[in-house]
């Protein structure tokens, strides 16, 4: 059934008693409504936003950002309203290796994946590639290649369309008999029973600021890793400290995935790179070697270089002319940033280590429902520079070794003492209410629970301890499966 909130002015919906109650209607959210209502479950799927983009809406994801490039993440990375960021996400699909799941050094005391996450995930693989459009298989086919570095493999990966939630399942939810979606259903607020361990209800409000209560026999929280963590920590009013942060651990450990620009190369081995965007990971012979993190390097050739502005041609022809010889596009790139056809950029997607430092924060400004706004302070640790200069030279080492390219690396990369002056990003918001067995670690346990609070649990990449390096959402959606599958037995 479909209920619009903004019309509902009676008390009716207290009447109502479901057995899950969902907050977000996001792939996280989605996946898991849709999950449990095959199971036999019913749920309240609660979203925030309309069925399309609204400013109302999107309004209450502004925020601050005092950490790295004052990268506006908070405001600009996600999308309020039916389906979520999927509205405009790239589909590029890829899983964790093995090794993302070990307590590695590398966290420098800090937790990392209950054990048998990998198995418990993995199990959801196929369903989850259904769910984006991925061909069965489709990891398994990636083109034959020549390949053969010692640190590197080619990165296994796959394309969803990209899969927008909100038109695949809109007519789905809608039919369903099972699942009840609610849109302008605004979370804002979680009230506890008396003994502070149980949620009693939810506290919802529609865009005129109609209170609603919505009761159900267990809770989710399925709004993304920024805004999951604003909740939890605005819920103050029963735990001053805020829902699940007896520790201080609510909002710590933001995690993205670093896109730094490690130079440029220029093609030597064509056939090779006759292969649409190369890609290579780090070996765990490597990763293990430097201590460092993994990653995917993209190396982007130009399949035609273009020009732009108003002496397009003349430039086209002056690089025509250069471009034919290498030794004058050599002598070229002396002094000037020089671009031929099958030259190109390397860009990355780099781990970010767990970091106490790197934190959501509420700041004094206030939104639509009174709830207070989110200060951003995304940080890089001097391990996730080591990480992304030990790539950089390894990579550069290892193509030329091979012959497959020549790079010119960025002088950060080559020179420890110059700071890495771009620290891009990818809009993959992990890690702010993070598992860990021991709650002084994070905030849900191994069955995304909430530390202390008997049927709350959280969906979604805020959940990862550590982020890997690879895109997040296809792991959340084989972990939103399994965490569908073990609640329904609840
Ligand atoms: C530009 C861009 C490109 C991307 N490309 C890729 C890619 O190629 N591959 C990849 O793996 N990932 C990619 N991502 C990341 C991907 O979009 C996210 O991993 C995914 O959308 C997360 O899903 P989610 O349901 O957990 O959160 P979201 O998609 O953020 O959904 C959260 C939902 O909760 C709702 N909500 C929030 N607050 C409340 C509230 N108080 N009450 C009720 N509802 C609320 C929101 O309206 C929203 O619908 C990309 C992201 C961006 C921004």
């Amino acid at each position: 059934m479909f209920i619009d909130l903004n019309s509902v002015s009676n008390n009716s919906i207290e009447a109502k008693s479901y057995d899950f109650c969902i907050c977000g209607a996001g792939p996280s959210g989605i996946t898991l409504a849709r999950k449990l209502a095959t199971l036999g479950k019913t749920v309240a799927l609660l979203e925030g936003g309309a069925l399309e983009y609204t400013e109302e809406s999107q309004e209450i994801y502004r925020g601050q950002s005092l950490g790295l490039n004052n990268w506006e993440a908070i405001t600009n990375c996600r999308l309020r309203y039916f389906g979520g960021t999927s509205n405009h996400w790239g589909g590029r699909c890829s899983f964790f290796d093995k090794i993302d799941f070990e307590q590695r050094e590398l966290f420098a005391g800090m937790s990392g994946w209950p054990a048998g996450s990998h198995q418990k995930m993995f199990k959801h693989l196929q369903d989850a590639c259904e769910i984006v459009d991925i061909p069965r298989d489709s990891f398994k086919a990636l083109p034959k290649s020549h390949w053969k570095g010692d640190f590197f493999r080619l990165s296994e990966r796959a394309f969803s369309p990209p899969t927008r939630f909100r038109t695949k399942y809109i007519e789905e939810l809608k039919r369903s008999e099972k699942i009840d979606l609610y849109i302008n259903a605004n979370l804002t607020d979680i009230r506890l029973h008396d003994a502070l361990s149980a949620v009693s209800y939810f506290e919802v409000k529609n865009f005129h600021g109609k209170a609603h209560k919505f009761s159900a026999k267990h809770y989710v929280i399925a709004a993304g890793a920024s805004e999951t963590a604003k909740l939890l920590l605005n819920f103050n009013k029963q735990l001053p400290q805020g829902i699940g942060n007896q520790h201080d651990m609510v909002g710590r450990c933001f995690m993205e995935h670093f896109n730094v620009n490690f130079g440029n190369f220029v093609v030597e081995d064509h056939l090779l790179f006759k292969e649409p965007d190369l890609q290579f990971t780090p070996s765990e012979t490597f990763m293990r070697k430097f201590n460092i993190g993994n990653a995917v390097l993209d190396f982007d050739a130009n399949v035609r270089a273009r020009d732009f502005g108003r002496l397009k041609e003349l430039k086209k022809s002056a690089r025509e002319f250069v471009c034919q010889s290498e030794t004058m596009t050599n002598i070229a790139r002396n002094f000037a940033e020089f671009d031929c056809e099958g030259d190109g950029v390397i860009s990355s997607l780099i781990e970010q280590v767990p970091n106490m430092n790197s934190r959501i924060t509420l700041n004094a400004e206030k939104d639509h429902f009174g709830l207070r706004r989110v200060t951003l302070n995304w940080q890089a640790s001097p391990a996730d520079d080591m990480t992304i200069r030990h790539l950089g030279r390894e990579i550069a080492k290892e193509l030329a070794r091979t012959k497959v390219a020549r790079i010119k690396l960025k002088d950060f990369i080559l020179d420890d003492n110059i700071p890495i002056d771009d620290y891009g990003h990818h809009c993959h918001q992990m890690g702010t209410t993070r598992m860990s067995i021991d709650p002084k670690n994070g905030v849900v346990d191994a069955n995304q629970k909430v530390h202390g609070i008997d049927n709350l649990y959280i969906a979604g990449a805020s959940v990862y301890p550590t982020g890997g390096g690879c895109n997040p959402t296809l792991t959340l959606l084989m972990m939103t499966l399994g965490l569908g599958e073990y609640l329904a037995k609840l």
